[in-house]
């Protein structure tokens, strides 16, 4: 509560829950899907699934790891579900969705990091709704790089991996994950042949220069699209909002992205990284 009220004007939004919302909902709930749109809290819920759009949560809703900003439980997963593909497919039919964002939680655990799953459910969708574009946000491989091979080689038309923060930060808010292993994986996607994408998050606690230092990396990496916005705290729990990142400084940062060579920068408080993600998908 306390967070809510400190929050700046700029981050209150409405959240219309038309008849839109409702069907989405309905959707989700018949074919046991999950959506990061739920688990993530995200504040755009009510305009995305009030356009037909949301963002599936594939291989379950327990993950391996504990980054320190995200609400998803962490544990050890029991679920998989060979009959999730055809699940997401059908639903992204019937939603009529044109372009789907489809992510996974870690799966550490699996030898093949759950890829077969994914290269599944992006051919499932193509298979019965050949016209919906696929956007991938992928996990962080720890460079199996067959299994990533697998998770990119299915057809969609963007492959994201969120770097998430600068380097700096990363003990604390991606503990399992390598800032390099994550570098080292955009610029294999994009040798592969993919359109790359990546997200950040603001109000952690990075500085600018951190911040464009990151950017620099990434398009040394081979990086075409960025997503930057602003960190929100899920629960008391997570990890706290250090800074609220005025509207003008994501400006800044989407100039300065653009001025490195970035094909597209989304760039503001309330991006996420499937915010908008219908505009850059032919960059
Ligand atoms: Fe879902 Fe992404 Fe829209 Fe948030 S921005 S509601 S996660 S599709
Ligand atoms: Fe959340 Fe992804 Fe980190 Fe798992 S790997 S805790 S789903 S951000």
């Amino acid at each position: 509560e306390q967070q809510r009220k400190k929050r700046p004007d700029w981050l209150r939004v409405k959240l219309p829950i038309g008849p839109e919302y409702a069907k989405v909902r309905k959707l989700v709930d018949t074919y046991k899907l999950h959506t990061i749109c739920e688990s993530g809290n995200c504040p755009n819920m009510g305009e995305c699934w009030g356009a037909g759009t949301a963002t599936f949560m594939i291989l379950g809703n327990v993950c391996t790891r504990s980054c320190t900003f995200c609400a998803v439980a962490t544990g050890r997963p029991n679920e998989y579900d060979t009959d999730e593909p055809r699940r997401v497919a059908e639903a992204i039919l019937l939603m009529k969705v044109k372009h789907a964002v489809i992510t996974s939680v870690n799966r550490d655990e699996l030898k093949d990091r759950g890829a077969e799953i994914w290269y599944q459910t992006v051919r499932a969708v193509k298979d019965v709704s050949p016209t919906t574009t696929i956007e991938t946000l992928i996990p962080d491989t720890k460079g199996n790089w067959d299994a990533l091979t697998r998770m990119i080689e299915a057809g969609q038309e963007v492959v994201s991996h969120n770097m998430e923060t600068v380097e700096r930060l990363y003990r604390r808010v991606r503990p399992q994950a390598r800032y390099e292993r994550s570098l080292e994986q955009i610029r294999r996607t994009k040798d592969f042949g993919q359109r790359t994408k990546s997200g950040i998050m603001l109000g952690l606690g990075e500085t600018v220069d951190e911040v464009l230092k990151a950017m620099d990396d990434l398009v040394e990496h081979g990086l075409d699209i960025l997503t930057l916005g602003q960190y929100l705290q899920p629960t008391k729990m997570h990890h706290e909002v250090i800074e609220w990142i005025h509207p003008e400084t994501f400006a800044m940062y989407k100039e300065e992205g653009l001025k490195r060579g970035l094909k597209y920068v989304e760039s503001g408080p309330l991006v996420r990284s499937s915010y908008h993600a219908e505009r850059h998908v032919n960059v």
